[in-house]
């Protein structure tokens, strides 16, 4: 893994190994961080950050959730993160924006005059799951674990407690991801994937109320379903359906658009990718490699 030499820190350049932090910053103690996942892509016009806005947006929200009263603009992360990924001279690469409460007068929970600080790093990163995985599709299995975070649509990082665990389990258990289910015991998503359900010919997916993040790859196969006439249904999702479905698949920024071969040992489908996985997948790609039109304008050239 190719790390970025370059940090970029509360508007400075520091380099990789020089950026520390002290063992009294807040977030370290109470998991008061926010942060982002991008991925910068490789296309024949040079690299392409996919979807930049919504995900700087989505920090800029989540600080307002956490209470972090974060200075910087949306328009401001655009500029700096585009700066990182030319300055690390990445042809394509995962980008981590993430803000915290650092140090400062309060050891306590309330501690608003602490500094906020924000960092930009990149590290350039396969599949998540596999190139196995993204092609032949992943064996999950559902939680022991509920999806059991207060703010579900804000990425804090003291939330991710509850996603680390649902992954190391299923990794612990044999199985490449883990699905949780939201506190009424329907489908909610995977540890760090949004997922979609596909039942004669219609594609499901659970709706904001079932304890989500609202993942920019979600919304972006929503915005391809569509542009093949495929309606997407929010619903609540019972358990029972991962197994009965003809296809269900992951989406992430890390993930991309990862299918799902078996839920708990349980064939979904064939046990392979099916063809309305298939063809999200290839339009999802057509697009991020530059070789299909960005009619949605999702491309931000570094
Ligand atoms: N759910 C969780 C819990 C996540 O961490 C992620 C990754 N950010 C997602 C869903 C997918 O979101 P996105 O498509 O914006 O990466």
């Amino acid at each position: 893994m190719k790390l970025g030499d370059w940090v970029w820190r509360n508007g400075e350049w520091v380099k990789w190994e020089d950026a520390t932090v002290h063992v009294s910053a807040h977030a370290l103690h109470y998991g008061s961080s926010v942060f982002e996942g991008i991925r910068a892509y490789q296309t024949d016009k040079g690299t392409a950050i996919l979807r930049l806005r919504p995900h700087t947006q989505r920090l800029v929200n989540s600080c307002k959730i956490a209470r972090i009263g974060l200075e910087l603009t949306a328009e401001d992360l655009d500029n700096a993160i585009l700066e990182t990924v030319r300055r690390n001279a990445h042809p394509a690469c995962y980008i981590r924006p993430l803000t915290f409460r650092s140090t400062g007068p309060a050891f306590g929970l309330n501690a608003r005059n602490n500094k906020i600080e924000t960092i930009i790093m990149t590290w350039e990163w396969g599949a998540y799951l596999g190139e196995e995985g993204l092609k032949n599709g992943i064996d999950a299995q559902v939680s022991s674990y509920r999806r059991m975070v207060p703010m579900p649509m804000g990425k804090i990082g003291g939330q991710y407690v509850n996603s680390s665990i649902i992954s190391m389990e299923a990794s612990d258990n044999g199985f490449t991801e883990g699905i949780a289910l939201d506190l009424q015991g329907h489908v909610s998503e995977g540890a760090g994937e949004n997922i979609f359900v596909v039942h004669n010919n219609m594609l499901y997916t659970p709706g904001a109320g079932s304890s989500i993040l609202l993942g920019v790859t979600r919304d972006s196969v929503i915005q391809l379903a569509a542009d093949m006439g495929l309606q997407v249904r929010y619903e609540t999702i019972a358990r029972e359906m991962l197994y009965v479905a003809d296809e269900v698949f992951m989406t992430g920024t890390a993930a991309e658009i990862t299918p799902i071969r078996s839920v708990d040992r349980v064939k979904v489908g064939e046990g392979k990718p099916g063809p309305i996985t298939k063809a999200l997948q290839d339009s999802f790609f057509a697009v991020t490699s530059g070789k299909a039109e960005d009619t949605h304008g999702w491309l931000t050239y570094v």
